[in-house]
């Protein structure tokens, strides 16, 4: 079946009321009908739900759509995206080990490397995701694992994803890509080679800004030691997430085309504005992985930057000048939303750190909503023309 039925028709077993959308399974443990059931359960050998922390019916639905979408041979959700993007690190790596990294990863991503992951013996390198031809450089004869994600957030930088995984596998890592600003209608890391991806399903994939959630997808042996992680530390989704999230994939496909086709309209409209130096978006030519980009994104993504000439101070204008669309933190809603790295989430990092991830001083990121691109386009224009 196809993406979008897969994503409606997956459905986890109904309730003796034979209900025709699922609902929700909010209890917290599960009972036994014997003391063997209970034993087999226990033992492993025969598979059903225990306890919440380990399974839950509206988590298993929502693991094994996302599992279908992107690919994968298993799934484990998590409460947050970045319950997920630990989830997806710490089984593997013990002291000694060494970790090679993008530099444009999410902020907190860059925060569990740079001041947990030392406290225990596991170092890390950085590499440029504009040039792969020097990261063979930064391998060292201890490093486990290649953590990238593309695009990137905020800059939108790209990597080439086949080209990765041939040199993951040369060099024997394992790679782990963040796919969350392309979500699996986009694009599919392990379709390219990956061996795991997560998702902040908080973005896209609730699309709505209601819960936050996350998910480890990947080959089944390393799931196995990512699910066993979260048995025991307890970074569980809720049911209730869950099944929000699980409803949200049903339009994921629609909602993503809509994003994408008014993020391109906005980026081109915006390319030749007198206050802007530059446009981002990885379907424009502009961009320096165009080529890549389309080779493997269905569609551009749902997230425009670009560069004020004004620098600092033009950027906090232009935000205190918007009207409709919403500043805050947040990404891939139905409503439009823009903030300035720059003045709030990296005002604390130094500016040659800021710049070496492509975070200029008049950086704007705006993830497009579904609101009428007339109106989109009207509000930043009128934002634009008063500052
Ligand atoms: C938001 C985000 C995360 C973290 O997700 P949470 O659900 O907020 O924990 C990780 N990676 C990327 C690219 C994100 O945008």
């Amino acid at each position: 079946m196809k993406f979008e039925t897969l994503a409606i028709r997956t459905q986890t077993k109904r309730s003796q009321e034979r209900e025709h959308s699922t609902p929700i399974f909010p209890t917290s443990s599960f009972v036994f009908d014997s003391a063997e059931q209970m034993r087999a359960l226990f033992a492993e050998e025969e598979e059903g739900n225990i306890y919440s922390r380990f399974s839950n019916p509206n988590c298993t639905e929502f693991e094994d759509k996302m599992c279908l979408l992107e690919g994968g041979e298993d799934a484990v959700s998590t409460a947050t995206g970045m319950a997920g993007i630990f989830s997806s690190i710490i089984p593997f790596l013990e002291a000694g080990d060494h970790i090679l990294a993008s530099r444009a990863i999410f902020g907190s991503s860059y925060q569990i490397l740079t001041n947990y992951l030392p406290k225990w013996g596991i170092s890390h390198s950085f590499a440029d995701p504009e040039k792969t031809e020097s990261w063979a450089s930064l391998i060292q004869p201890n490093t486990k694992m290649l953590f990238l994600e593309t695009p990137s957030n905020p800059a939108l930088d790209i990597i080439d994803l086949e080209w990765a995984a041939k040199f993951a596998q040369q060099h024997n890592l394992i790679l782990n890509v963040d796919n969350c600003f392309a979500t699996p209608y986009l694009q599919n890391p392990l379709k390219w080679g990956a061996d795991i991806v997560t998702h902040s399903a908080t973005k896209f994939i609730d699309g709505q800004g209601r819960v936050l959630g996350g998910i480890v997808i990947g080959k089944k042996e390393l799931i196995d030691k990512v699910r066993r992680f979260g048995r025991q530390t307890g970074p569980a989704l809720s049911p209730f997430n869950a099944w929000v999230l699980s409803k949200s994939l049903e339009t994921l496909a629609i909602r993503m085309d809509r994003h994408c086709t008014n993020a391109e309209a906005l980026a081109k409209h915006l390319i030749n504005h007198p206050l802007i130096n530059r446009v981002n978006y990885p379907f424009l030519e502009s961009h320096p992985a165009y080529g890549i980009a389309k080779k493997q994104m269905k569609m551009g993504g749902g997230v425009v930057t670009f560069e004020l000439k004004g620098g600092l101070e033009y950027g906090k204008k232009f935000l205190d000048n918007i009207q409709m669309i919403s500043l805050s933190a947040n990404l891939g809603d139905s409503r439009t939303i823009a903030t300035h790295p720059a003045s709030t989430t990296h005002s604390k990092v130094d500016e040659a750190t800021r710049l070496s991830v492509g975070i200029t001083n008049g950086l704007v990121r705006v993830s497009v909503g579904l609101e009428h691109i007339d109106d989109i386009v009207a509000d930043i224009e009128q934002a634009l023309g008063k500052i």
